[in-house]
């Protein structure tokens, strides 16, 4: 899967890493190559709904003994399929969710269609067996934070940390160890430099969106299909959900969206 040269870049951050050379911090302020406005993603916020509370061991106050790892991947916003040219990559955040996120696959799996699920930790926690069917269908994983806090980039960094890397090892446990978790999705798109370094320094790039479907919103499956379509570029990553509320537009919009993908030449890739 990684590329030669992007293994040889890893080898050498890692060992950069080992030397010291990457202090904690200085690592997050001179790899800030995110480009232009984090908020400024294309659609907008992403929004979901029926997120509880956070649960009473995060951290709220500030650790003096948080820091952001050495990264070990580019921290730079990912907007584009891996292969480019006329390919796109679905997304699906919020899940799994029992009721949803089986019709989603059944879909996918119909038009040969492979997907990434940016998921929740306490909802993989709580369907380890629609995980593992996730991935046995040939889908991949993207974090997508524990408490879906669309406020994560003001966080002080210990709870950046913790709604990193505990959704991350939710996610993987569910899955079954050795599973690779190769993105992290900002809930609401709130990136920062900090956030993105935390994901890097864990091994994830962090994953936006190009085409945002505001299937959350629930404007109707007609109004979902016409912007997927209207918004739909070339290694594109379209954003929709499988969770957070009622799906029922949204899979009847997919449903649409996935035929007319293919009639458009389009092949179905993963986030770059
Ligand atoms: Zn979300």
């Amino acid at each position: 899967m990684t590329s030669l040269p992007t293994r040889r870049v890893l080898r050498r951050l890692t060992v950069l890493a080992v030397a010291g050379v990457l202090a904690a911090g200085t690592a997050a302020c001179s790899s800030d190559s995110g480009g232009s406005g984090d908020k400024a993603a294309p659609g907008g916020r992403e929004g979901s709904a029926e997120v509880g509370p956070p649960p009473s061991d995060a951290p709220t106050a500030a650790d003096p003994q948080a820091s952001i790892p050495a990264p070990l991947v580019p921290d730079a916003l990912v907007r584009k399929t891996a292969t480019g040219g006329r390919t796109v990559a679905l997304t699906f955040d919020d899940g799994p969710s029992p009721q949803w996120t089986p019709q989603v696959l059944a879909l996918l799996k119909q038009y040969r269609a492979k997907a990434t699920f940016c998921m929740l930790g306490p909802n993989a926690k709580a369907n380890p067996k629609l995980v593992k069917e996730v991935v046995a269908d040939g889908n991949r994983l993207c974090d997508h934070s524990v408490t879906h806090d669309e406020g994560i980039a003001k966080r002080p960094l210990s709870r950046i940390k913790y709604e990193i890397t505990t959704a991350h090892d939710q996610i993987v446990a569910a899955a079954g160890a050795g599973t690779k978790v190769d993105w992290f999705r900002a809930p609401g798109g709130d990136w920062s430099p900090q956030v993105r370094a935390m994901a890097a320094g864990y091994g994830m790039r962090s994953l936006d969106w190009s085409d945002d479907t505001r299937d959350w919103q629930r404007p109707g499956a007609d109004k979902i299909l016409a912007t997927a379509e209207k918004e739909l570029r070339p290694g594109g990553i379209i954003l929709m959900h499988d969770a957070g509320g009622d799906r029922a537009q949204t899979l009847a919009a997919l449903k649409q969206l996935l035929p007319w993908l293919v009639q458009q030449g389009y092949g179905f890739d993963f986030p770059a």
